[in-house]
């Protein structure tokens, strides 16, 4: 079995176990995940808005252009990453997701990961980054690499280590002239930070 195979799995046990079944009456598709299962970067967003519910893909909007052009930046192509949500229905009108959504899909972003056994986790805005790093803010902490300890199992049984980066969400930053250049600066360290990982 190939690791997309194993993602295929997680991805209709969504549909089968009927996740957030309100969220996904009101959407067109599940959107899990897209880009390359080996991939040593997985960024994670908050949940998908109407492009991305459209098309079955995160991130192909005004937001994924924008994430696109950082990925280039830095010399990464989508098919280097492995990109998806907490949240993988939209929900509607874009709202912010409801702590009980984001928890409901928490066992299944965690499946993804053990799965892809990344090096770096990229979380893309608070909501993203309030998974993982529970109490922290991200105006005080984004650009700033974290090595945490996942748990994939409910009985702590199972964990892996891995270094979270939080970073703004290219949405805010394209809304928020403010966050514009400190998202773009905390992007460049994306392949210093690998470096690091990689050679430790
Ligand atoms: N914003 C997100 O958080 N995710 C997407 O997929 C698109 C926009």
């Amino acid at each position: 079995m190939s690791k997309q195979d194993d993602l295929d799995k997680v991805a209709k046990q969504i549909v089968d176990d009927k996740v957030t079944p309100e969220l996904a009456a009101g959407a067109t598709q599940l959107v899990f995940g897209v880009g390359n299962p080996d991939a040593d970067i997985v960024f994670i967003g908050e949940a998908p808005g109407k492009n991305e519910d459209l098309k079955g893909e995160p991130f192909v909007g005004a937001a994924g252009k924008f994430l696109d052009e950082m990925l280039a930046m830095i010399d990464l192509k989508r098919e280097d990453i492995y990109i998806t949500n907490i949240v993988k229905y939209r929900p509607p009108n874009n709202r912010d997701p409801h702590p009980d959504e984001k928890q409901a899909f928490l066992p299944y972003l965690q499946s993804q990961l053990e799965v892809i056994q990344p090096k770096i986790i990229v979380t893309l805005g608070r909501h993203s980054m309030n998974c993982f790093l529970p109490d922290l803010q991200i105006s005080k902490v984004h650009g700033q690499p974290k090595r945490v300890k996942l748990h994939l199992k409910e009985d702590k049984s199972d964990t892996f280590e891995v270094v979270i980066l939080p970073l703004f969400h290219p949405a805010a930053a394209l809304y928020n002239g403010d966050m514009r250049q400190p998202l773009i600066d905390d992007f460049a360290l994306l392949p210093v930070v690998l470096e690091k990982i990689t050679k430790s």
